[in-house]
């Protein structure tokens, strides 16, 4: 079933808006339609607004990927939810400067709409109102272009500002991890925004279910889920960073020849526990790898006759790390080109291959090792390195 309602390409970012949509539109509706336009003026009206509402949300969203977009991080796309909109990048910057740049920006966009939303006002009304927030609470029903920028004015400020507490992960809370990333390890700095986060988020609950704010349940719901979530993404990057490619490397792995058919893998995968092989040509020189799913396929497809040469993932396709580097990095690599396998090399010399099964075991082994419980289902997953900016 396709949860989206709409799905667009703006600026090379996708951007899906969620089904339930409809509902948020229809209690626009239903709210202003209630008021003196009555329900078909004010049915529209009321949907209008709250449409252009989540325009500006989605020009927050806007901010924060395009500041990303300057440090090389790509945006998978953005969602727009009834509570708020949420920005999918590829990672998450370990820079705190860089962090505070794309978190920041976000709130920015909404600032600026403000400040360029507030000439337009003064020209079509009395300042007074504009500032007013009982003229504001007795006009929202009424249509009219004044009473839509002053609404938008409004909402804006209280965008921008919301975002700022700091609850982790808003932006706020983004914004003091950032800041304490300065002086503590960056994982303490995660622990410690998170904690400050859930206290606001049990507060946020409270205050949601004694006015009856729903939206404000929802959102301490996300904060405090979320938190975790990014907790454990930034606790696997920290014991990651402990091993180095060149260590994690199997000394005996056993090497597939361009000359040989599935055949031979099919033997191999019986008496070993290895299940991805580099493959060489007689000279010894790696061109290529022969993956699991590439294997099943192959065998599915074409049978155990087939030549390795024609079904492997060739040598170009398959990124390459020093020994030297940090398995942290080498799963940023499997993450941003979605290959499974990384060939470690030396000089152009390439000394073998690591797997994501292989990270995967070392985290399950750290992992008990820290007495923690290991969790396999987000490490294995593409959505681990992922940073989700609200
Ligand atoms: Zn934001």
């Amino acid at each position: 079933m396709n949860v989206n309602l709409a799905e667009f390409k703006l600026l090379g970012i996708d951007v899906k808006v969620h089904w339930s949509f409809v509902l948020v539109l229809a209690f626009g509706a239903f709210l202003y339609g209630a008021g003196p336009a009555g329900w078909l003026v004010g049915g529209l009206y009321g949907a209008l607004t709250i449409a252009l509402l989540f325009v500006c949300v989605t020009m927050h969203e806007y901010g924060h990927a395009l500041a990303a977009r300057r440090f090389g991080i790509g945006t998978r796309s953005i969602l727009l939810l009834p509570i708020g909109g949420v920005a999918n990048l590829e990672r998450i910057p370990e820079k705190p400067a860089q962090e505070i740049i794309i978190v920041a920006a976000g709130p920015l966009v909404n600032l600026a709409l403000a400040i360029l939303l507030l000439p337009l006002a003064l020209a079509l009304g009395d300042g007074q109102r504009i500032f007013s927030l009982n003229a504001m609470a007795a006009n929202i029903q009424n249509p009219g272009v004044f009473n839509l920028i002053v609404f938008l004015i409004s909402t804006n400020i209280l965008l921008a500002l919301f975002n700022l507490l700091p609850a982790f992960p808003l932006d706020g809370g983004r914004l003091l991890r950032a800041a304490l990333a300065y002086a503590m390890p960056y994982r303490r700095a995660t622990q410690t925004a998170v904690a400050v986060g859930r206290m606001l988020a049990v507060l946020m609950a409270v205050f949601g279910i004694f006015t009856g704010a729903i939206g404000l349940l929802l959102i301490a719901f996300f904060v405090y889920i979320g938190g975790s979530a990014e907790l454990e993404a930034v606790s696997s990057r920290a014991v990651l960073r402990n091993f180095r490619a060149g260590d994690a490397l199997t000394h005996n792995a056993v090497n597939l020849y361009t000359s040989e058919r599935l055949e031979r893998a099919t033997q191999l995968i019986m008496s070993s526990y290895q299940t991805d092989y580099p493959v060489r040509d007689l000279a010894g020189n790696f061109v290529g790898v022969l993956t699991r799913p590439r294997l099943i396929h192959a065998l599915r497809e074409q049978g155990p006759e087939a030549r390795i040469v024609d079904v492997m993932q060739p040598a170009a396709d398959v990124p390459r790390s020093s020994p030297q580097d940090d398995l942290a990095t080498v799963w940023e690599m499997m993450s941003q080109s979605g290959s499974r396998v990384v060939a470690v090399a030396e000089q152009g010399q390439v000394l073998g291959i690591i797997t994501s099964d292989d990270i995967s075991e070392v985290f399950q082994v750290m992992g008990a090792m820290l007495e923690r419980r290991p969790s396999p289902a987000s490490f294995g997953g593409e959505d681990r390195e992922r940073g989700t900016y609200v």
